[in-house]
C-alpha cells in the first residue's frame, strides 16, 4: 500500500447506530470503533451471500462501491473466479463490498437484473450501475483488473 493509499478517507457505517465513519484506509487493520457509539465497526473482507429480502437494506446502507456476482453452485465458470471474487473482497475492505447471489436459491433479484447466464458481474454505486460483464473472462486477473479500475 503506498502512502497515498493508506490515507484515503473511507467511509463505514456502523452496524449498530447507523453513524457514517470516516477512517483512513491505514488504520482498517487497527479495529475502529463508531465515533458515535464505540461499537468496534465490523469490516468486511470476504464477499457476503445477498437474499432477495436483505438486498434493498444492503444495497441502500452501503455508501461505496459494490460488486454483484450472480452465480450458480452448478456453474463451473463461477466456480473458477471465485478465488478472484474473494481477493477483492479481501483487498477494498471499505471500498468495495461483494455481494454474491445465488440464483437458484433468489430467482426473483436474478429476474430483476435479468439474468440469463451465469457468472454475471456489476458495479454498482449508490444503486446506480456502473459496468456489467456477462460471463467470466478467460483469466482471473482480468476481472480483477475490470472492478480496480473502477476503485481507482
Ligand atoms: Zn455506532
Amino acid at each position: 500500500m503506498s502512502d497515498k493509499d493508506k490515507s484515503r478517507q473511507i467511509l463505514l457505517r456502523c452496524h449498530s447506530c447507523g453513524a457514517l465513519n470516516t477512517v483512513p484506509k491505514g488504520k482498517l487493520s487497527a479495529h475502529p470503533k463508531c465515533g458515535k457509539c464505540h461499537t468496534p465497526i465490523h469490516i468486511m473482507t470476504a464477499p457476503i451471500n445477498v437474499t432477495t429480502a436483505a438486498f434493498d437494506k444492503v444495497m441502500s446502507t452501503w455508501p461505496e462501491y459494490m460488486l454483484l456476482e450472480f452465480w450458480s453452485r452448478t456453474c463451473g465458470h463461477c466456480q473458477r473466479v471465485e478465488p478472484a471474487i474473494n481477493a477483492l473482497a479481501y483487498r477494498h475492505p471499505g471500498i468495495l463490498l461483494v455481494a454474491k447471489v445465488d440464483i437458484d436459491d433468489e430467482p426473483a433479484l436474478a429476474s430483476r437484473y435479468n439474468v440469463s447466464a451465469t457468472p454475471k458481474f456489476i458495479i454498482q454505486k449508490k444503486g446506480t450501475q456502473l459496468a456489467i460483464m456477462d460471463g467470466a473472462p478467460e483469466r482471473n486477473s482480468q476481472l480483477i483488473e475490470w472492478v480496480e479500475e473502477f476503485l481507482g
